[in-house]
């Protein structure tokens, strides 16, 4: 849960600078769902209510959502040559989204949006190891060493993946390609793609399924839900 200090709070909803709202606070005019605090420094989440003389204050709702992005999209807010982005399907919606790292234009699948920075730089922190579980059509046959390579982690332009898991879900020796479940913890550029390459095959299509906990479960192509309070505390 994203807590912060109660005075940073208060200026962040344009009542006061800092340094006022901390006198406010010790004052005693700030209560925190319905108490009175006193204590400088005090953390609150981002759910809890706060008022200043009795009237609550504006806090910036935080919403994140599970979207189902369709291939030939951009997940940038803009688009230079124009093309339709993520950003375009919340239109209808007041907040100010943005997508939790990228899926390739040609990739489709689990990106989350939201308009909460911190869960944003939580979740895109290397350091962050979040599954995230990608399904991709390949050109041939991965061999047991390949295999073994991708698992132990394949080094790909410069990076070396950390383990993956590897699950071949389908062979088709006609088409000659292979449906592939990856699951890897990074979030390089093109990352499934250079993997796959780095052990000689072409990716022909990619979809994420799966990110952390969650999965599209419910949702078609182009379409959202918001988490619950209780999937967004799970994430951190
Ligand atoms: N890896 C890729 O190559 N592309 C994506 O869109 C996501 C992961």
């Amino acid at each position: 849960m994203a807590l912060e200090r109660l005075q940073k709070v208060i200026a962040e909803a344009g009542i006061a600078s800092r340094r006022k709202a901390e006198k406010m606070i010790t004052a005693g005019r700030v209560r925190v769902d319905g108490k009175v605090v006193t204590q400088l420094g005090t953390k609150v989440d981002t759910f809890s209510n706060v008022t200043v003389d009795g009237q609550p204050i504006e806090r910036e709702s935080l919403h994140t959502y599970v979207f189902y992005k369709p291939r030939g999209v951009v997940s940038t807010a803009k688009d230079e040559k124009g093309r339709k982005t993520v950003v375009d399907f919340f239109e209808d919606l007041p907040y100010r989204l943005y997508p939790i790292g990228r899926l390739d234009y040609d990739t489709s699948g689990l990106l989350l949006m939201t308009n909460d920075g911190k869960l944003a730089n939580l979740l895109m922190h290397p350091k962050n190891e979040v599954p995230k579980v990608y399904v991709a059509k390949i050109k041939g046959k991965l061999s047991p060493e390949e295999i073994t390579t991708l698992k132990k982690g394949v080094k790909f332009d410069g990076h070396k993946s950390s383990p993956a898991k590897v699950k071949i879900l389908k062979t088709n020796p006609k088409k000659d390609t292979q449906i592939v479940q990856l699951t890897i913890h990074e979030g390089h550029y093109h990352q499934v793609k250079r993997m796959f390459k780095a052990v000689g095959h072409l990716v022909e299509k990619l979809s994420r399924e799966r990110y952390a906990f969650l999965t599209l479960d419910g949702l078609v192509s182009g379409k959202y839900r918001e988490l619950t309070r209780e999937e967004v505390d799970k994430l951190k």
